[in-house]
């Protein structure tokens, strides 16, 4: 067999891989809910906080959506014209220089053309109140960005452009390799080493939330060493919680705003909800489902770049050269618009067994529903946003779903797991 058919033999088997690991891990179906609930929690939230999440993503709605469409532009340009091939060309000497540098000016070049939407997005941010930062502030965060990318650019760029070049029939198997291990290497090392340069995390204060939270995770059977704080007030005054990392880098996240804004009880739901995705390894399924999604990726660009048509499009003679990043950006672009809604479906189920599992550890469901109508008006949800907007886009069901949930568990309908 060559390694053409080599390759297509593992694609195949990397995909059944994450079908079953999709399977496996993450929830068939989700109890439905009734819309006679949705209904009556949709009327018992306030008129008015349900009229400006809606006025909110609204506004959104004209960068959001012109964001979308002007970076396909850029990659398709940068992609599938030779634009891309010629900027990485003028950039001269070492191929690792050509492809590093002319490799992030591509990408930052595609970037580029969304910053004045995100700044329109940020303008809106600050109208309604949710956005507590300076403009200072905002560009810092934007720079720090793109410092990370691109520390992590170079990384995959250099590996990539190198397998590439010294092992000309077999790099997809290499190159599939690296990727899949760069996820995990990722999925340890951000909360670490990235996370802290975005905000600063703090050990929550001893006192009776801390050790009921603790006394939860306990209950719960999740080892957690620590509950940390994030000062996520130096920037907004959206409320969350989350779980990140895997094995020793693993903890639990509350924001500084939670604390501020929401009663301890609800802090305490909010947690069990976090609880609930330690306990299933949602990380550890995310994680794995990246690995094999980076490394099929690899595979695919390697196939398609057998196809001479596209690669005329591009202006290059392989995709092993660095003047191919454009095309690269281009294809791993449309493989995210047609991937997005597919991992969202996917998020949203495992977003709902995390709300069943808070349900089950907390048999509070009051309690939960006041926090989800709290998370609601506070972060300006839309708490019933429009259907084919939610399951595009949604990483979790919507509030209206999730209290529905909550009044299904208080007449003790149980979802199987
Ligand atoms: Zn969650």
């Amino acid at each position: 067999m060559t390694p053409r058919v080599w390759a297509a033999v593992a694609l195949a088997v990397l995909v059944l891989g994450a079908a079953t690991v999709a399977l496996l891990r993450v929830p068939r179906r989700r109890l439905p809910t009734l819309a006679a609930d949705r209904r009556a929690a949709l009327d018992s939230l306030p008129v008015e906080a349900v009229a400006r999440g809606k006025a909110f993503h609204a506004a959104l709605r004209p960068p959001g959506y012109a964001a979308r469409a002007l970076s396909l532009i850029a990659v398709l340009l940068l992609g599938l014209t030779p634009l891309g091939a010629r900027i990485v060309g003028a950039v001269g000497g070492h191929w690792a220089v050509r492809a590093v540098l002319g490799g992030l000016a591509v990408v930052f070049l595609a970037g580029l053309v969304t910053l004045p939407l995100a700044a329109w997005r940020e303008v809106i941010l600050r109208r309604y109140g949710l956005s507590t930062q300076s403009w200072g502030g905002w560009l810092v965060d934007v720079l720090k960005g793109y410092a990370v990318g691109a520390v992590l650019g170079a990384v995959a760029l250099l590996g990539f452009y190198a397998i590439a070049r010294y092992a000309p029939g077999w790099w997809w198997a290499w190159g599939a390799l690296g990727a899949a291990a760069l996820t995990v290497l990722l999925s340890f090392v951000f909360p670490v080493l990235v996370e802290p340069i975005f905000n600063k995390f703090t050990p929550m204060a001893p006192g009776p939330l801390r050790d009921e939270l603790l006394a939860l995770a306990e209950r719960d059977r999740v080892p957690v060493k620590d509950v940390l704080v994030a000062d996520a007030s130096r920037r907004t005054r959206a409320v969350n919680a989350y779980v990140s990392g895997l094995g020793p880098t693993r903890r639990i996240v509350v924001y500084d705003t939670l604390l501020e804004r929401a009663d301890p009880a609800e802090v305490t739901s909010v947690v069990a909800h976090e609880l609930g995705h330690a306990r299933d390894g949602d990380v550890v399924t995310g994680t794995v489902l990246g690995a094999l999604g980076a490394a099929s990726a690899v595979i695919l660009v390697y196939l398609l770049g057998h196809w001479t048509a596209l690669l005329d499009l591009a202006g290059v003679t392989g995709v092993g050269e660095p003047r191919s990043i454009g095309l690269l950006l281009a294809l791993a672009t449309l493989a995210g618009l047609v991937a997005g809604p597919a991992q969202n479906a996917l998020s949203r189920r495992i977003e709902a067994r995390a709300d069943a599992h808070a349900l089950a550890l907390t048999d509070d469901p009051t309690t939960f529903e006041a926090m989800e109508a709290r998370l609601s008006t506070v972060n300006l949800a839309d708490p019933d946003p429009p259907r084919l907007e939610h399951l595009l886009f949604a990483s979790h069901p919507a509030t209206v779903e999730r209290m529905a949930a909550a009044r299904a568990y208080a007449r003790g309908e149980r979802a199987a797991r």
